[in-house]
């Protein structure tokens, strides 16, 4: 399996001298095409730093970021703007969806967004596989909080991302609902091949991942 995404001596320090922090402290980690990795760690453990760093939000104090072998942080800023919203999706904890248009017009924007094609079929495969399918007309806000993340991961896939974060996807939902996403975030992205880095507090999220990796101030110290 190819490596897609590299971290290498990542750091990212907050405050100078006594005040300092270092929120992500050299940290060198490697995701390989197709897998789900969670990044696992207590509040205020860095995880929301490293993964915006990682997702090309936020620069890096020193280190390196790269995405298919391109450093995100010695491209221009314009430049790494369309890099991002062609080859990075993301998923948020308060799903981020449009409220005045509706489901489909939500799941295909990013699409329009980057003047590419609509591929009705597959669009249509992905609504079906996340059984939102009666919802389509609907306005996210008439959608219960599981429905409108799974309308926010069906936006994700839709545009077929190169790698896709997910923040802290389950956040928001009651426990029984945090089970039914992840488990269809997991199938999914299984289905379509989909590379998926996702935060969690929660040690019973992250064991749908291939992998688990532990942050704990900064650094990573434990693979499972
Ligand atoms: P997590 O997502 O695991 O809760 P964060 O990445 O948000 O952790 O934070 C890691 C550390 O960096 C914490 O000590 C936090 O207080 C600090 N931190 C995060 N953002 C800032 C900031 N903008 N300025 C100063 N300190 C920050």
């Amino acid at each position: 399996m190819s490596t897609i995404l590299e971290t290498k001596n990542l750091c990212k320090f907050y405050g100078a001298k006594e005040n300092e922090v270092k929120a992500v402290d050299k940290i060198n980690i490697e995701i390989k095409e197709g897998e789900f990795v969670a990044i696992v760690g207590k509040s205020g453990s860095g995880k929301s730093t490293l993964l915006h760093m990682l997702g090309g939000l936020d620069t890096p104090t020193s280190g390196e970021v790269l995405l298919k072998g391109k450093e995100l942080y010695k491209m221009k800023e314009d430049e790494l703007a369309v890099f991002r919203r062609r080859k990075i999706g993301f998923i948020f904890q308060a799903f981020n969806l449009v409220s005045s248009i509706n489901v489909w017009e939500n799941i295909v924007l990013p699409i329009g967004l980057d003047g590419k094609k609509v591929d009705t079929e597959y669009i249509n495969d992905i609504i079906e596989t996340l059984g939102i399918e009666k919802k389509i007309h609907n306005l996210p806000n008439t959608l219960s909080g599981g429905q409108q993340q799974r309308v926010a991961i069906a936006r994700a896939l839709a545009s077929r991302p190169d790698i896709l974060f997910a923040d802290e996807p389950t956040g928001n939902l009651d426990t029984k609902t945090s089970d039914e996403v992840i488990a269809l975030l997991k199938m999914s992205a299984k289905k379509y091949g989909q590379t998926i880095v996702m935060i969690t507090h929660d040690d019973e999220i992250a064991q749908v991942a291939d992998r688990i990796l532990i942050i704990e101030d900064g650094r990573v110290v434990n693979f499972k």
